[in-house]
């Protein structure tokens, strides 16, 4: 049987925290909403397959690869990705290399 590993993709996502409806219409480019019938507290995000199931407060709204945007549990999310740092976990001063294993700068891998 072929094994397949996920390549180290780097994502963007924000937390539908229940109240903030704006950050994520923006986010999402107006791919997200919510109707009257749902609980205040639940979006839809429109996705590649169609309306997404009321998506509760506490889950991640990812953009994928292809741009396109999805829900994640922020469980899954904490299972599958690792948090890009802010900075350099090295030299603490520099923009970490996103796909770099331990997210060094570059200045940082060019000079271990
Ligand atoms: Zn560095």
């Amino acid at each position: 049987m072929p094994r397949f590993r996920k390549r180290p993709v780097v994502i963007e996502a924000i937390l539908w925290s229940g109240d903030n409806y704006d950050e994520v219409m923006a986010f999402t480019k107006g791919n997200a909403g919510n109707f009257t019938d749902l609980r205040d507290d639940t979006i839809i995000i429109k996705t590649l397959e169609g309306d997404s199931p009321p998506v509760k407060k506490g889950t991640w709204i990812i953009k994928g690869v292809e741009g396109e945007f999805y829900p994640c549990d922020a469980r899954i999310l904490d299972k599958t990705y690792d948090r890009v740092p802010e900075k350099c976990p090295a030299c603490g001063r520099n923009k970490p290399e996103p796909t770099h294993p331990d997210f060094l700068c570059m200045t940082c891998i060019r000079n271990p």
